[in-house]
C-alpha cells in the first residue's frame, strides 16, 4: 500500500467506540470466564465517568498553547501504578513531585507548566514477552499490570475483575486529587519542602539555590488543573470507560488524556483504531523503530482534521539515538502540515540492566536524551513541548542511578519498589526539572 492507500483506507472506516474489535489489537488480555467478563463489563459501561468533557478540551487547547512554546507540560508518574499507593500519603507525595517541578520550570523559564500526571489509571502495562521464567513455577504470565494480574508469581492469571478494581481505585484517586485542589492551603502544602540542599554537588547549585529562593520569596500561582493520563492498552475497559457527549462526540472520561505505547501503534492495528475516533488529546510514543513515512501516515490518520494540542508525539529513542532519529521524524511531521505537540520520553529509551539484574536508569542519559531532544527541535524551527519522565514522589526509592544525590549501583537494591520500569526518585524527579529549565533558558 502506498501513504495515502493506507491513511485513506483507515480514515475511511466507520467509527464506533468497538470498531477496534474488526482489527488486530495487541497486548490485550483475553479472559476465559465469558460470564464474568460481560458482567464485568457491563459494570463498567454504567459507572459514573471519571473526568468531564470539559476538562478534557481545556487539556487540548492547554497542550496547544505548549505546542507554541507558551507552555510546558511537565507529565510524570509511575510506570506501572500500584493499588497499594492508592492513599493518601503516595498521592500527594506524586501530586506535590509534579507541582514543584512545574514551579521550578516557571520560575526558571518564565513559562508556566500544564501538568499531566501518570496516575488514576495507569494499571494495564504492554510487555516485551507475555511470559517469563520463574525458579519454581516455571514458565508464568508477565505481569502486566494491576488491572490484569498481580505481581505477586502466583496471581499471574488474567482476571476481569480487577478492571473492576481498577476503576476503584482510579475513582478513589481521582476524588482525592480533586479534594487536593479545593484545599485553600493547596499552593503552601505543594511548595513546602523545596528545597536546592540536595543539589549541591551540581555545577549548577547557585541557580538551583537561587530558583528556590525566588519560589519562596515570590511563589508562581500553582492552583489549576492537575491532569490524569495513562496508556490505554485494554481496549475493551477503555471502550467501557468511553461515553457519547452530546454536540460533541465520543471522549474516553477514565482519563484526561491516553497515549498508545510504542508496541501497539501499527497505523491498521486495533489501538490506532480506537484512538482516531475520540475526542481527547491523545498521545503516541514514537519509538526508534519507527520509519519517517510511517510517522507521516499515523499523524494523518490520528489527527486529520489538524487540530492543535490533540496529537502529542512522546519520542523515546535514547541518549544515543536521539540525535539520529529525531531531526528525520521532525522534517516528515512538518512536510505533513499536520500540528502536533512534540513531547520527549527521556526514559524508555534508557532502560539498562545492571550488574545485579535490575533494571535500571542512569540521570545523566535521561536529561541527555531530554535537553538533545529540546536543542534538535529548536535547531530545526520546531517547539518542544514538554517533558514525560517515570517518577515517584518517594525521596528513599533507589532505582535509577546518578543524580547529584549520585545513586551508585551497587544501592539499587536497597529501595527498588518499581513492579515495572526503574523510576527518578523525588530529588531525581526534581532535579529534572532544574536541568531541563536550565536547557530551556540557554
Ligand atoms: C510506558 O510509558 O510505560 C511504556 C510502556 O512506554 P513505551 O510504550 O514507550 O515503551
Ligand atoms: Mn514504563
Amino acid at each position: 500500500m502506498d501513504v495515502d492507500d493506507v491513511v485513506d483506507s483507515v480514515s475511511a472506516r466507520t467509527w464506533t467506540p468497538g470498531s477496534w474489535r474488526n482489527y488486530e489489537a495487541l497486548q490485550m488480555a483475553t479472559y476465559d470466564d465469558k460470564a464474568l467478563y460481560e458482567t464485568t463489563m457491563a459494570k463498567l459501561s454504567s459507572l459514573p465517568p471519571l473526568v468531564t468533557a470539559y476538562e478534557v478540551d481545556n487539556l487540548t487547547s492547554l497542550l496547544a498553547q505548549c505546542a507554541r512554546g507558551d507552555k510546558f507540560i511537565i507529565q510524570g508518574g509511575d510506570c506501572a501504578e500500584r493499588f497499594v499507593d492508592c492513599n493518601a500519603d503516595y498521592t500527594t507525595a506524586q501530586i506535590k513531585l509534579v507541582v514543584q517541578m512545574g514551579a521550578v520550570f516557571e520560575t526558571a523559564t518564565g513559562v508556566p507548566p500544564v501538568r499531566v500526571c501518570r496516575i488514576a489509571g495507569q494499571y494495564g502495562k504492554p510487555r516485551s514477552s507475555p511470559v517469563e521464567k520463574h525458579p519454581t513455577l516455571g514458565e508464568i504470565k508477565s505481569f502486566k499490570g494491576e488491572n490484569i494480574n498481580g505481581f505477586e508469581p502466583t496471581e499471574r492469571a488474567w482476571d476481569p475483575r480487577r478492571l473492576l478494581e481498577g476503576y476503584w481505585h482510579s475513582a478513589a484517586c481521582q476524588n482525592f486529587m480533586r479534594g487536593l485542589q479545593m484545599d485553600p492551603e493547596f499552593a503552601p502544602k505543594m511548595l513546602s519542602g523545596l528545597d536546592a540542599a540536595a543539589y549541591k554537588a551540581s555545577p549548577k547549585y547557585a541557580s538551583y539555590a537561587k530558583t528556590v529562593s525566588e519560589i519562596q520569596s515570590a511563589p508562581p500561582n500553582v492552583a489549576g488543573p492537575m491532569f490524569t493520563a495513562h496508556e490505554a492498552m485494554q481496549l475493551d475497559l477503555e471502550e467501557a470507560l468511553t461515553r457519547e457527549v452530546p454536540g460533541k462526540g465520543f471522549y474516553n472520561l477514565s482519563a484526561h488524556m491516553v497515549w498508545i505505547g510504542d508496541r501497539t501503534r501499527q497505523l491498521t492495528g486495533g489501538h490506532v483504531e480506537y484512538f482516531r475516533g475520540i475526542k481527547n488529546p491523545i498521545g503516541c510514543k514514537v519509538g526508534p523503530s519507527m520509519a519517517a513515512d510511517e510517522l507521516q501516515r499515523l499523524v494523518k490518520i490520528l489527527n486529520p482534521d489538524k487540530v492543535e494540542g490533540r496529537l502529542v508525539l512522546i519520542t523515546r529513542y535514547g541518549n544515543d539515538k536521539v540525535e539520529a532519529m529525531l531531526p528525520a521524524h521532525i522534517r516528515a511531521v512538518q512536510a505533513s502540515g499536520v500540528p502536533v505537540v512534540w513531547q520527549v520520553d527521556g526514559v524508555h529509551g534508557n532502560t539498562v540492566t545492571a550488574a545485579n539484574k535490575l533494571k535500571t536508569r542512569k540521570f545523566d542519559d535521561v536529561l541527555g536524551e531530554c535537553t538533545k531532544a529540546l536543542a534538535i527541535h529548536r535547531e530545526l524551527g520546531s517547539v518542544l513541548a514538554g517533558m514525560h519522565l517515570e517518577m515517584t514522589g518517594q525521596p528513599h526509592v533507589t532505582e535509577c542511578t546518578g543524580g547529584s544525590i549520585n545513586v551508585l549501583e551497587e544501592m539499587l537494591g536497597n529501595h527498588y519498589e518499581t513492579l515495572c520500569d526503574p523510576r527518578f526518585n523525588y530529588s531525581q524527579g526534581l532535579e529534572a526539572a532544574f536541568v531541563m529549565s536550565h536547557a530551556f533558558r540557554g
